[in-house]
């Protein structure tokens, strides 16, 4: 079985193929014998081999059917190692996971297209996680290691910045590809912590908060909250006044603690009926 065929552009296959980042990459994943490796899109394998190497217990999840194949085979006398072949957006994660206690190391060269999806995905089973190091496009990263106030600063900035703490540890240009993508890439670091940063009160509406702060960008935080989901159950002018906000700024400049502030409100102050 041969993982040659030509890269699929729709599965976003940019295929790692230099030694030394992949070395890099290993080394900051920074995998221990006690912890369960999880790798999204093993691609041709440029990662495979070495986490399965390291770990007591690898899953890789592929969509590629081909690819997933030549890694079922490949690994078949290997029992600490499982494929799935299957879109990551569509695995039921939580169930996955929980397959064993031990807590997962995330590895992934994460396709373009979904990388904030999954990010999503792996944000709600946060507390299963012992850490994640992801390569993004460094657009994404930028964003994710934003302060408040700037226009990289945004809706992934905050709900990741409540469970995790984000590093961006290098840059990983082009050439190191093939085929080569346009824009350079980033390798983050995702350390799970075991207290949100602030206390939100209910998750649900922190995030509904969050994004409808996002909205719209131009207008200001009371015109972006007026009508969201759970601040409309309210009085708006209460709510922002009892949080110590000023309606007129713009979202952008909220820090993730003020979001958790408004979000507090709101679970303790919407009637018992919404
Ligand atoms: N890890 C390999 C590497 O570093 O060379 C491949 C990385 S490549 C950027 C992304 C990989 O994710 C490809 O193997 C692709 O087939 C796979 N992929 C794309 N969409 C996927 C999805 N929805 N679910 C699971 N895997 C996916």
């Amino acid at each position: 079985m041969s993982s040659n065929r030509r890269p699929l552009k729709s599965l976003g296959q940019n295929f790692l193929v230099d030694q030394n980042i992949i070395d890099k990459i290993i080394a900051t994943a920074n995998i221990h014998p006690d912890e369960a490796v999880l790798e999204i899109g093993p691609g041709r394998g440029a990662l495979t081999a070495r986490l399965a190497e390291r770990a007591d217990r690898l899953l890789l999840i592929e969509f590629d059917h081909a690819l997933a194949a030549y890694h079922s085979d490949r690994f078949k006398n290997k029992e600490s190692v499982t494929v799935i072949d299957a879109d990551v957006l569509k695995v039921d994660l939580a169930a996955v996971l929980s397959e064993t206690p031990l807590k997962w190391n995330v590895v992934a060269n994460l396709p373009y297209n979904i990388s904030t999806e999954v990010l999503f995905r792996l944000l709600e089973v946060h507390h299963k996680l012992s850490r994640m190091t992801l390569m993004l496009q460094k657009e994404v990263g930028d964003r994710l290691a934003a302060p408040p106030n700037c226009s990289e600063y945004g809706v992934t900035t905050v709900l990741l910045g409540l469970w995790f703490d984000i590093r961006r540890n290098f840059i990983v240009p082009p050439g190191c590809f093939h085929p080569m993508p346009k824009v350079d890439s980033a390798i983050l670091s995702f350390i799970p912590l075991s207290e949100p940063r602030a206390e939100v009160g209910n998750e649900h509406i922190f995030k509904c908060v969050v994004k409808a702060a996002f909205s719209m960008r131009r207008k200001t935080l009371s015109n972006c909250l007026k009508s969201a989901e759970y601040v409309r159950d309210v009085n708006l002018e209460q709510l922002l006044n009892s949080c110590g906000i000023d309606g007129q700024r713009r979202g952008e400049t909220l820090s993730l603690e003020e979001f958790a502030r408004l979000s507090l409100w709101l679970t303790e102050n919407i009637p018992v009926s919404v």
